[in-house]
């Protein structure tokens, strides 16, 4: 079956409100003409509402970077899922390796906050990947199917599917360095199948799997024409029109 393909930028601590909506305007020029894809961006949590508001009507979406298990209460400095909803996001990153490598976030909480994001009316994009260590001592696959199987525990088959998964190998983010189409797309299938041993069949063939590290306008379409690749999730490129648009661009010839 053919899944729409879901090209979404990460900006992570990066760019001030007014720089954040900047950007958003001009990709939102930019982009009339490729919507063969979904399209979403992530900004800092403060800079979602000048975002949203920045593209509205471009049917861009916006997703959240990260958020509190919580819908409110005594948590200094944190944000619920509900608060990121009312600014009008759509998605919600989840998982991300920065998050697992930095704050130190267990498989365990992040299933709790793809709860959170489908309890919030977020659609969560879980973020998977083995390190580099892990892939040179053969425990890549073992590695990923943990992380897609504790982060997706207790959910529906229905909210599975409506997940968007983003296999993202820790030694290629902001490395420069991609897996190769084949090693991607060789783990990709792999997640499906882990899906398929324990899902009903709609649930492997409609999730959306993108791959994430280093992805960039010149290697964008053969990463994109594999077949269980549904997308990207890009981080440096996405913090430039040019080179976000690029990877529309490179991929636009996949879907005519
Ligand atoms: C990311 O941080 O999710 C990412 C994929 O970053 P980059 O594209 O810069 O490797």
């Amino acid at each position: 079956m053919s899944r729409r393909l879901f090209i979404a930028g990460n900006w992570k601590m990066n760019l001030s409100p007014i720089e954040a909506s900047t950007l958003a305007t001009s990709l939102s020029m930019a982009t009339k003409s490729l919507r063969h894809a979904d399209i979403a961006v992530a900004p800092t949590s403060l800079a979602l509402t000048s975002v949203v508001g920045a593209l509205k009507d471009s049917g861009i979406h916006v997703a959240s970077q990260n958020h509190h298990l919580e819908p409110s209460g005594a948590f200094t400095g944190e944000v619920s899922a509900e608060m990121l909803k009312t600014t009008g996001c759509a998605y919600a990153l989840v998982g991300h390796s920065e998050r697992r490598q930095i704050f130190g976030e267990t498989d365990e909480l992040i299933n709790q906050k793809v709860h959170a994001a489908f309890r919030a009316g977020l659609l969560p994009i879980l973020c998977i990947g083995e390190t580099l260590t892990q892939r040179e001592d053969g425990s890549a696959e073992s590695v990923v199917s943990e992380q897609v199987l504790k982060g997706i525990d207790g959910l529906t088959a229905a909210q599975v599917a409506a997940t968007t998964l983003a296999y993202e190998p820790v030694w290629a983010i902001g490395t420069g360095k991609t897996a190769t189409p084949e090693e991607a797309q060789s783990m990709h299938a792999f997640i499906r199948s882990v899906l398929a041993e324990k899902f009903p069949s709609f649930v492997a063939e409609e999730v959306r799997i993108q791959y994430g590290g280093s992805v960039k306008p010149h290697n964008a379409a053969e990463l994109l024409t594999q077949p269980d690749i549904d997308g990207a999730l890009v981080g440096g490129a996405s913090l430039k029109v040019d080179s976000f648009v690029g990877i529309l661009q490179a991929t636009l010839e996949n879907t005519q």
